[in-house]
């Protein structure tokens, strides 16, 4: 069967592409430009299964009937969306293209007619409450939401806030798009992804650590920060494995009971401190790079749980662990800096 992956160039985009590959579906990949088109095909070594496509606007669904006519995709994996906290035009940068792209996807399936089911790629940051802090007595599962509105993300007072407000407004309007649009022929399942760890295929890494994705960049800030200084504060505190939510998103194509769910992917809890100690344990070479802080110390009793045991029945899924992760991503980082 044949996959459309929108933002194949992405972190998690170039793992969902090779997840596919590897259990033999047939993919495109829709990118923005056309040096992404050649940078996707290299990647994956020009897989003769792998074809990729550049869909200029992610907002309207011209752009993806145009780029996928006469291809009969069976389902769509919706990964693009901007996900840094740059913006300064939170509206125009960040919910539009969440929340248009969102639809836009959908409408497009929906032309396209051959598609029976569409995987979004929503986030942790549509299910938790930033604003009600810590919460040491709440475990989030799949069932709780955002409170934050399209509006709240237009006036945020920081890039995070319209980030988190994005995934919240975008997945919104997917599933009301589904309750709009009765007997459409395909299904619709949300993933929820906690902050996503892990390495980048070797065709696919970035220049420079500035290019780095925004969530290995928590990594990086931790693994930097040198021996002696502080371990930076922990800010998102839950966490998953980038090859675990690739994993995820094929589980989903091919689960029936999948299809109108939405599945929170978290492997678990997790503190900078935890980083750094097990860091200075995979990272030996690099340990003059890696705060000492308080060995040992954890911050899991501090703040709010999370239950993702749904997940892994439904999905079949068996977290990797940190340590395991970043055994693989860590030497890539060094060897980035090493390269700039
Ligand atoms: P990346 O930044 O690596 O990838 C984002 C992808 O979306 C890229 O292909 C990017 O294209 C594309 N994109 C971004 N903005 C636009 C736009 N305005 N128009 C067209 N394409 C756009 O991020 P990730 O791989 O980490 O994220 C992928 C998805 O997963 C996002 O929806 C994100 O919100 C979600 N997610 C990520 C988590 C994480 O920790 N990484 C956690 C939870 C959810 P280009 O390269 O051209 O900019």
């Amino acid at each position: 069967a044949l996959v459309v992956v929108t933002g194949a160039n992405g972190f998690i985009g170039q793992h969902c592409v090779a997840s596919l590959l590897s259990h033999g579906y047939s993919v495109i990949g829709t990118v923005r430009s056309d040096s992404k088109v050649k940078q996707v095909l290299a990647t994956h070594e020009k897989h003769p299964n792998l074809s990729v496509v550049v869909v200029e606007n992610i907002c309207s669904p011209e752009s993806y009937t145009s780029a996928l006519k006469s291809t009969s995709p069976a389902a769509i994996f919706h990964l693009a969306a901007p996900f840094h906290y740059d913006a300064t035009d939170f509206e125009n940068e960040m919910m539009i293209p969440a929340v248009r792209g969102s639809t836009a996807v959908l409408d497009a399936a929906k032309q396209l007619g051959t598609v029976k089911r569409v995987v979004y790629a929503s986030s942790f940051a549509s299910i938790y409450d930033a604003s009600k802090g810590p919460q040491p007595e709440k475990t989030y599962t799949a069932e709780d939401w955002s409170p934050l509105s399209y509006e709240d993300g237009v006036k945020a007072s920081a890039a995070p806030v319209a980030y988190r407000a994005s995934k919240v407004a975008g997945e919104r309007a997917a599933w009301q798009w589904m309750e709009e649009n009765p007997g459409v022929g395909f299904g619709l399942v949300s993933l929820n992804p906690a902050m996503v760890f892990g390495p980048l295929l070797p065709g696919a890494m970035p220049a420079s650590l500035c290019e780095l994705n925004t969530s290995n960049k928590i990594i990086w800030g931790v693994v930097s920060a040198g021996e002696d200084n502080e371990v930076p504060l922990t800010k998102g505190p839950v966490w998953v494995s980038v090859k675990d939510v690739a994993l995820a998103h094929t589980q989903a194509l091919q689960v029936p009971e999948a299809s109108g769910q939405r599945f929170l992917l978290a492997a678990g809890v997790y503190c900078n401190q935890e980083i750094a100690d097990l860091a200075r344990e995979v990272a030996t070479k690099h340990k003059s790079r890696i705060p000492v802080g308080r060995p040992g110390a954890r911050e899991a009793d501090m703040h709010f749980a999370v239950d993702a045991t749904e997940t892994e029945k439904v999905l079949n899924i068996e977290w990797q662990s940190l340590r395991s992760v970043l055994g693989e991503v860590l030497p890539q980082l060094y060897e980035i800096e090493r390269k700039t």
